[in-house]
């Protein structure tokens, strides 16, 4: 099947021809290990999971790799201010190493959570300073950085068409464009490789270099993790919009100037989670987290559902309602599957179909709306179920952990449903009421049919 992808860097829809024949190298950029993602963070995350899952659904093996930013970045994207990790670790009376092994796990936890495969290697960016080292090594002889009184920085005049991807190469980076915070840069678009310790000041994580002692900027460890893993060039390179106007320039501006290749083929990104119009903001009390959607009752899948409803290039609006409404729909499709028996035939005209809207650009919208025709097509319910299935392995909703948990009941529930039969089979009507209320307080609802009852929980 023809694979198309909008391709950030040409700016046009292209068909996906990957390196080498069936393998893909994929490289998504990871979070910051610093707090709780809020989780606009994680549609980026359930993006890329959903696109790593559909290649694998088309024969190919994907190499997936996954930075965890636990250095360098600072509070300013723009090589400005504190570390993200030390001021955290300060805040919290801990050092920046604790702060990472715990926002890690939490990290970790959350895709856990939302049914997202672990990429084939997570690294940290602590883990690589001997290789980020010798990364500003070449490019030091190659003549890209200068030094300022607080680092090393790459000076983006250097590359021809620096910032392609964001359509920013025709801004003027020189006369006039110094920012304040820094004045000893040369171009406003120029970024630190390499960060000095405060003079008077001994951080957490620090490192000795042939420049001083310091840490390495943020960007550098994707250009250098990417290679690593991937090679000099490789497939495919993900992330969310917010690294189109800086990270991402500054990524592909050091992997070329190392190398002198483009470091990926195809760049992706989602656009962001919005709130009633604007960014999630602590500010603003509109900071929503994994844990707070669990305090709410809602399922984290539900939430994975409500992500698939949007395509990943459209800005997708939260709202509470619209979240409940989609853990509504998944509910009714998991109590719809609930009936259906094991053992059926995938139908492959629907399957076909599903793969098809994929294959355009990741068409969640419309490979949701294939699995529902499915559902109501008159095709034989275990048929139905083997095809669903099938789609679900792309799609990541854990249908069929879900169905088993609807229909676990416990020992309290059974037993209220043999008193409940029983009470029937008396003819004890309101006997029979008053515990199918009892049931659907313990969130169980039952439905009384041509061979007897049929019970499951209401909720996922
Ligand atoms: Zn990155």
């Amino acid at each position: 099947m023809q694979i198309y992808f909008n391709n950030s860097l040409t700016k046009n829809k292209e068909e996906f021809k990957p390196i080498k024949n069936n393998q893909v190298g994929l490289y998504t950029c990871g979070p910051t290990v610093y707090g709780y993602p809020h989780i606009g963070n994680f549609r980026a995350y359930l993006t890329w999971d959903l696109l790593k899952r559909f290649l694998v659904s088309q024969n190919f093996t994907v190499t997936h790799i996954m930075n965890l930013t636990d250095v360098g970045h600072l509070v300013s994207d723009d090589d400005f201010g504190e570390d993200k990790l030390e001021k955290a670790a300060k805040r919290e009376g801990k050092n920046a190493w604790e702060i990472a092994e715990f926002f890690i796990q939490d990290f970790k936890n959350s895709l856990k959570d939302l049914n997202i495969l672990e990429p084939t290697h997570f690294v940290r960016a602590t883990e690589t300073i001997n290789e980020q080292i010798e990364f500003v090594k070449v490019l030091e002889e190659k003549g890209f950085l200068y030094k300022t009184s607080d680092g090393l920085y790459f000076d983006t005049s250097k590359i021809a068409d620096y910032g392609k991807i964001a359509n920013i190469q025709n801004i003027d980076l020189q006369a006039g464009a110094r920012i304040e915070l820094n004045s000893e840069k040369k171009n406003i678009t120029d970024f630190a490789v390499w960060k000095f310790s405060p003079a008077d000041q001994k951080r957490d994580m620090e490192w000795e270099s042939p420049w001083g002692t310091g840490f390495p900027g943020w960007h550098l460890e994707c250009s250098v993790m990417s290679r690593m893993y991937l090679g000099d060039t490789f497939d495919i390179h993900t992330g969310g919009i917010d690294h189109l106007a800086i990270h991402h320039p500054n990524e592909m501006a050091q992997s070329e100037a190392v190398t002198g290749k483009l470091q990926a083929n195809y760049w992706l990104h989602n656009e962001f989670l919005k709130f009633e119009g604007g960014k999630m903001s602590k500010s603003a009390g509109t900071f929503v987290t994994i844990e707070n959607l669990k305090e709410k009752n809602i399922s984290p899948l539900a939430y994975r559902y409500f992500v698939l409803l949007t395509h990943y290039r459209k800005a997708l609006n939260f709202s509470q309602d619209a979240l409940e409404a989609a853990q509504n729909a998944l509910v009714n499709l998991v109590k719809t599957i609930a009936n259906f028996n094991d053992g059926g035939q995938v139908d492959s005209a629907s399957l076909e179909k599903f793969y098809s809207v994929l294959a355009d650009d990741l068409n969640t919208p419309q490979a949701v709306a294939v699995l529902q025709e499915v559902l109501a097509s008159d095709l034989a319910d275990q048929d139905k179920l083997a095809t669903v299935y099938q789609m679900d392995e792309v799609l990541g909703l854990d249908l069929k952990n879900l169905k088993t948990q609807i229909l676990s009941l416990s020992a309290e529930v059974n037993d209220l449903l043999t008193q409940r039969e029983q009470a029937r089979s008396n003819k004890d009507w309101s006997l029979s009421d008053v515990l199918r209320v009892r049931l659907q307080s313990l969130g169980v609802e039952v439905e009384d049919t041509a061979v007897g009852q049929k019970a499951m929980r209401i909720k996922i």
